[in-house]
């Protein structure tokens, strides 16, 4: 599943390639992935693309008029391609770039000069494709009401990488959440953006296993998760900058310390890192290290 700093790659990515385009065709090979009219879709052709953007485990693209939210839920991935690239199977929505005059405002100082950024004279398509069609594209036109899932005020809190999310915020947030702390960074009310593999990195960087409830922890293990989660997200989005163009389909995580490594030493202590399944879900962790 896309988590926050695959999501971060692709949002800088695609706004520093995209932003200042207007959209010449858009299409729908898959329209159950699609809430939202035929109307609604082809409206956005002539549209430019203001920015896009990412919260929680969602991507929004503003049209300045007119939005798209994606959630791509546990498969759904997303193709920055030339048009008239073969395409990928079960893609199911495909927007379609014209030429712009240049580079965007507010384009991601990492994007400067990468090779796999398309010339501003060249069309550019991106693709959503989901092998699983669990995730959504939601069509917001100006002026329609269309609740997405997970976007409202009630199921999101702020993202994990909020700067206004202080040690202060989150010692305070924190308190509302007894239960178990795998859960907890997975809350998306808690925190946006984290899920099953940056919970597990996060819980081995703060030294804290993923069963152990948050009632029971001391008021400076409360503080290294905070600092643990800052640390592990902007690594793993150092890491995947170098990792994920430019195919921004790919989900690197080989590198990481403990998540689908159950078996492996675990790089701190030397122990084999233990595995668990509840529900389907790989939690890793080393029971040694991790108290
Ligand atoms: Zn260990």
């Amino acid at each position: 599943m896309p988590e926050l700093p695959d999501l971060a790659i692709v949002a800088d990515a695609f706004h520093a390639a995209l932003a200042g385009r207007s959209v010449t065709a858009a299409r729908a090979p898959a329209p159950l992935a699609v809430r939202g009219t035929p109307a609604e879709l082809e409206a956005l052709v002539g549209q430019s693309l203001t920015s896009i953007k990412r919260r929680g485990k969602l991507l929004l693209f503003d049209f300045g008029r007119d939005r798209v939210v994606v959630n791509p839920m546990l498969t759904g991935r997303f193709q920055l391609t030339a048009p008239g690239a073969p395409l990928p199977s079960r893609t199911a929505v495909i927007l379609a770039f014209g030429p712009r005059p240049g580079r965007p405002r507010g384009a991601a100082r990492w994007t400067r000069k990468a090779a796999w950024m398309p010339a501003d004279d060249a069309a550019v398509e991106v693709r959503y494709r989901d092998p699983t069609q669990m995730g959504k594209v939601y069509l917001m036109p100006a002026g329609i009401e269309r609740v997405v899932p997970g976007l409202t005020d009630e199921e999101i809190g702020p993202d994990a990488d909020d700067p206004t999310l202080t040690l202060e915020a989150w010692r305070t947030r924190i308190k509302r959440h007894p239960g178990e702390l795998k859960n907890l960074l997975k809350n998306q009310s808690f925190i946006a953006g984290v899920g099953n593999a940056y919970s597990d990195e996060i819980l081995h960087a703060a030294g804290l296993l993923p069963f152990r409830k948050r009632s029971t922890l001391a008021p400076e293990e409360v503080d290294a998760l905070y600092a643990a989660t800052g640390a592990t997200l902007s690594r793993a989005i150092e890491v995947l900058r170098e990792r994920v163009p430019p195919t921004f389909e790919k989900q690197a995580r080989d590198w990481l310390a403990v998540h689908g490594k159950g078996g492996q030493p675990c790089p701190r202590c030397g122990t084999r890192i233990s595995e668990v399944k509840p529900g389907g879900f790989v939690t890793s962790f080393c029971r040694s290290c991790q108290h």
